[in-house]
């Protein structure tokens, strides 16, 4: 079984179990528990040696009731159908959980991003986005970065799109992707959003739940946009970060990792491996860390039965999507560790998307304060009803915040019926 398929069967697992814990109508529960529709594209692009190789990509456009289709897109070796399935159903909640007029997407093309050069990523990005064409659109579907895309990457993307649409609408056309540089028409703010979130959120959680971040410990998986913002921002609150993983091996230092000077080295050496200022530790140690606070921000199933166990904190905020699955929350729900789950804790990328897509309709141009406070405000407002409705239906978060969801969606089906 294929890692997506696994991420994928874990998706379904958790909207099974919030659909029947709400008793979720089921002609709703039908029409949520399957994408709309799926976009897979075999096309060819030209090597710097002049060979032509062919990609395989996929966009999974999982709902739009609420609003245009929105999601990342993600360049990796093992991104497959049930994979961008996953994390395109896991868009559509999360949108509607905290209160964006957009549905859920996602999109991946099947490649490792270090085995080619800079000129041959654009020739693929570009003609990824040629062959999608009319698929993604500022009104239809918009993607943004994930997993080793950035603002370069969605720069591309806009550039092309713009080039094969009638010169008229061009000037009207920025918003097609989100997650651009802001000399482009991007938003400021919207790099660090995803780790200002998980920081919000964090500081929230700690305030109502009595733990002092001045002098806690916490440890991250992951170093790159969602983790090493993360790990900035968590520095000025005093929080000492004891613990890294990256692609390139785990590292540990109980006396505290500067995020700053590990992201310079992390910059240069193009990963965290031998950073000359922790020691080295293999997975199980990293995740046996003894901390008040794990946040996973790399790979989707790393909190599983057989690792839950391990994890010696009082909370884990999920900046990755998918990082637990059911078996996984189960043992952490058991053990008393609460979760800040990842379509709550994630979802400050998705929020400055929708302002930066806002501020390209209007043509605005919002300050970084304002962008920061407006997240904030949306941020907290949705922790504050997914703490609510957890207390009120005394169940976990994750099920809470399924539930506002789902709630959301089945009462826009009620309102609009099923055509013809
Ligand atoms: P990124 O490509 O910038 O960074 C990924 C990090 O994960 C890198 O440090 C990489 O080395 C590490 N990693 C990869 N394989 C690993 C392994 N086997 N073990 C340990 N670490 C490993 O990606 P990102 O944008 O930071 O995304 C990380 C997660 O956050 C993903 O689940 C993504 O879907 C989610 N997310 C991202 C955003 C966003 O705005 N970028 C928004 C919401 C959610």
């Amino acid at each position: 079984m294929s890692n997506g398929t696994r991420v994928y069967e874990n998706v379904t697992r958790q909207f099974n179990r919030a659909a029947e814990f709400m008793n979720l109508e089921p002609d709703v529960r039908r029409i949520l528990s399957e994408p709309m529709n799926e976009i897979t594209v075999n096309f060819p692009a030209i090597l710097d040696d002049g060979r032509v190789e062919m990609f395989t990509a996929y966009r999974v456009q999982h709902n739009n009731v609420l609003g245009p289709f929105k999601g990342g897109l993600r360049f990796h070796p093992e991104v497959d159908i049930d994979e961008v399935r996953a994390l395109a159903t896991w868009m559509t909640w999360k949108t509607a959980l905290v209160d964006l007029p957009f549905g859920g997407a996602k999109g991946g093309i099947q490649i490792d991003p270090k085995q080619y050069s800079a000129q041959e990523l654009e020739r693929i990005t570009r003609r990824f986005t040629f062959a999608l064409g009319n698929n993604i659109g500022p009104e239809f579907d918009i993607p943004a970065p994930d997993m080793n895309t950035d603002a370069q990457i969605m720069a591309w993307i806009l550039d092309t799109y713009l080039s094969i649409i009638p010169p008229q609408e061009r000037q009207r056309c920025y918003h097609v992707v989100t997650g651009k540089p802001v000399d482009l028409g991007g938003s400021l703010g919207r790099d660090k959003a995803t780790g200002q979130g998980v920081v919000y959120l964090i500081e929230r959680w700690a305030e109502d739940y009595g733990l002092d971040l001045a002098g806690s410990t916490y440890f991250i998986q992951g170093f790159g946009n969602v983790g090493s913002w993360t790990a900035r921002l968590m520095k000025p609150l005093g929080a000492k970060l004891v613990a890294v993983e990256d692609a390139s091996g785990a590292l540990v230092n109980p006396d505290g990792i500067d995020p700053d000077d590990l992201g310079e080295y992390a910059a240069e050496h193009r990963g965290t491996a031998d950073y000359p200022k922790a020691s080295s530790a293999d997975h199980r140690t990293f995740l046996s860390t003894r901390a008040d606070i794990f946040i996973p921000a790399a790979l989707e199933n790393q909190i599983t039965a057989e690792t839950a166990p391990l994890l010696n904190v009082r909370l884990v905020a999920e900046g990755a999507n998918g990082p637990t699955d059911t078996d996984g929350d189960r043992i952490l729900q058991e053990r008393g560790i609460h979760v800040l789950p990842d379509i709550l804790c994630n979802a400050g990328g998705v929020i400055v998307s929708y302002f930066e897509w806002l501020q390209n309709k209007r043509s605005e141009f919002w300050d970084l304060e304002e962008v920061d406070a407006k997240l904030h405000k949306k941020l907290i407002r949705a922790y504050e009803r997914v703490k609510q409705k957890s207390e009120e239906y005394a169940t976990d978060w994750r099920t809470g915040a399924y539930v506002i969801a789902l709630s959301r969606l089945q009462s826009v089906y009620r309102g609009r019926g099923i055509f013809p």
